[in-house]
């Protein structure tokens, strides 16, 4: 397992490496939202009434979440990507520079294992930013990513989970010894008032089937799947599923449904 683990994020590397020198810079959309019409954000949403994040539950990010459609993840919301505080190559005020000029109404950086992104700047104030995070799991002989969406980042516990050196936030070879299970990731993001998201399932090496995955995960509490994803350009190699199955495994299960590029570069 190790070994093909090994092997593959070997590729995953080549892949990033060629993406930072600028060769594949990438665009928002991934191939799969490629046929959807252009429109506005399914619902209005006030900034002004999410609730600070000293009370319990940020039940607002959630609602706004849940209120973006396939065509917002097509032209206007980007809900995974990643900064230099883990491996992206673009620092935060880049990003959200970067985004807004594309005209993007609403981000989530999602960096590896750490909330310093928004600890450490003032990301938070940006109208723009949902604040996210993207763990790394092992549930049985599954190597998974966790997104939690919508969290209290100065949540203390959420915080604990998070790794203690840069390496941990993006050196593969290290995040993959960090055996951390679902149960924990997923239990920690709903206690900070967030949503569990699992990212970019294609990707995931699943030997017993991406649905019972699925469902063994919906029963530790998942919330969510990352079904608009540009699985074709990104990570090609190891698409186990296809974006098909992942939807519609979304749908049986109820899941919320959300997009992201996964961008590990710049925006433009
Ligand atoms: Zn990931
Ligand atoms: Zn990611």
């Amino acid at each position: 397992m190790f070994i093909i683990y090994f092997s593959i994020n070997k590729i995953f590397e080549q892949e990033r490496g060629k993406r930072k020198k600028g060769k594949g810079k990438r665009k928002i959309v991934g191939c799969v939202l490629r046929t959807a019409k252009t429109n506005a954000l399914a619902k209005p949403f006030n900034r002004s009434t999410v609730r600070p994040f000293n009370q319990k539950m940020t039940d607002n990010y959630i609602e706004l979440i849940k209120s973006f459609t396939k065509d917002d993840y097509e032209n206007n919301v980007n809900l995974h990507i990643h900064s230099t505080f883990s491996d992206g190559g673009v620092n935060v005020n880049e990003l959200v520079e970067q985004a807004k000029k594309k005209g993007l109404k609403y981000i989530a950086i999602c960096d590896h294992n750490t909330l310093n992104a928004y600890l450490q700047t003032d990301l938070l104030k940006e109208e723009i930013v949902i604040p996210a995070i993207e763990f790394d799991c092992w549930f049985g002989t599954v190597f998974l990513h966790m997104l939690g969406y919508g969290v209290d980042v100065n949540n203390k516990d959420l915080q604990k989970l998070c790794a203690k050196t840069k390496r941990g936030t993006e050196a593969d070879w290290v995040r993959i010894f960090s055996f951390k299970h679902p149960r924990t990731v997923i239990n920690a993001i709903h206690n900070a008032g967030g949503i569990a998201v699992l990212a970019h399932p294609a990707c995931c090496f699943t030997p017993t089937g991406l649905d019972r995955l699925v469902k063994n995960l919906v029963k530790l509490g998942l919330d969510g799947i990352e079904v608009y994803y540009p699985y074709t350009r990104h990570r090609r190699i190891v698409k186990f599923h296809s974006v098909h199955a992942v939807e519609k495994i979304g749908k049986k299960y109820n899941l919320i449904m959300t997009g992201g590029t996964d961008e590990h570069g710049s925006l433009e």
